[in-house]
């Protein structure tokens, strides 16, 4: 026990100080400091600058669906460390770290829900989890997820945030891409639409693979998008890039989004757009 806190003990009268020391978050986008607070009931968008920080899987479940209607699918089972890989730690104690970390299974989580009354499976990666890497049980996931859009004949939107694919598992991680681009054929052939919402920071064998497979391409502001670093970019074509490079809103003038769409307008927009695909437009 320290000095200050035996001292503390023997005068009654001095309250310990009950500071919890998550109370401030330092913002990426301006560096001021924000009550977590604030942030967390402003949908972790900066109320100073307007900065999308990085939501997980429940926060953005609760934002989204309609109240009641979460029912999140169960984690998907796939073999655990397939290749035995160990860098400078083991890649089953990561594994294990990870999970007490973000209290998730791995990183994408899906969920049936409705959206102002529309039917959806919703699947979100967490960038919180290993960088939000795709591997056997990101694949698994998305195909689980494929599945229940067509098991109760509605959409399957994706929210993307990832570092790319997980190189612990190799070769495995990489056959996630073509995986994942057949689960989504296998919609298109039950006639169900496939959303993707991409948001900061998506990149790697991620963005190549069904990050940019959407009937619908929306985007949240000033995420970065890319599959290469742009310093291997610039490196590799001898040119500078400009300063929006790898944006949501550059991905959007060059044709490669349909929509930037604010947080707080998500749920509204999904909606919306859900609805002209599905044919259900509900009268307004
Ligand atoms: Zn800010």
């Amino acid at each position: 026990m320290s000095w200050l806190n035996s001292v503390r003990n023997v005068i009654p009268f001095v309250a310990k100080r009950e500071t919890p020391d998550n109370l401030w978050h330092k913002c990426r986008g301006c560096g001021q400091m924000v009550f977590t607070k604030e942030l967390e009931d402003n949908l972790n968008v900066c109320p100073k600058c307007d900065h999308h920080d990085r939501i997980g899987p429940k926060a953005r479940f609760r934002h989204l669906l309609d109240e009641g209607s979460c029912n999140e699918l169960p984690a998907a089972k796939v073999p655990e460390d397939p290749l035995k890989f160990r860098d400078s730690k083991r890649y089953a104690d990561r594994l294990k770290a990870a999970r007490a970390n973000a209290a998730e299974n791995d990183a994408l989580v899906n969920a049936r829900g409705t959206i102002l009354g529309h039917k959806v499976v919703i699947g979100v990666q967490d960038f919180a989890f290993m960088g939000g890497s795709m591997g056997l049980a990101v694949g698994e996931a998305f195909v689980r997820g494929v599945e229940a859009a067509i098991a109760d004949q509605c959409p399957y939107v994706i929210f993307t945030a990832s570092g790319g694919a997980r190189m612990q598992e190799g070769i495995l991680s990489l056959m996630q891409m073509p995986r994942t681009t057949v689960a989504i054929q296998m919609l298109h052939d039950a006639g169900l639409p496939y959303i993707v919402v991409l948001t900061d920071p998506t990149s790697g064998g991620v963005m190549a693979a069904y990050a940019m497979l959407g009937d619908v391409q929306i985007a949240e502001p000033k995420a970065t998008l890319a599959f290469t670093g742009r310093r291997v970019i610039e490196n590799t074509i001898r040119e500078k890039l400009p300063d929006d490079f790898q944006t949501s809103e550059y991905y959007l003038d060059h044709g490669m989004l349909d929509m930037v769409v604010h947080r707080h307008d998500l749920r509204e927009r999904l909606a919306t757009v859900i609805g002209y695909l599905t044919g259900s437009r509900k009268a307004a």
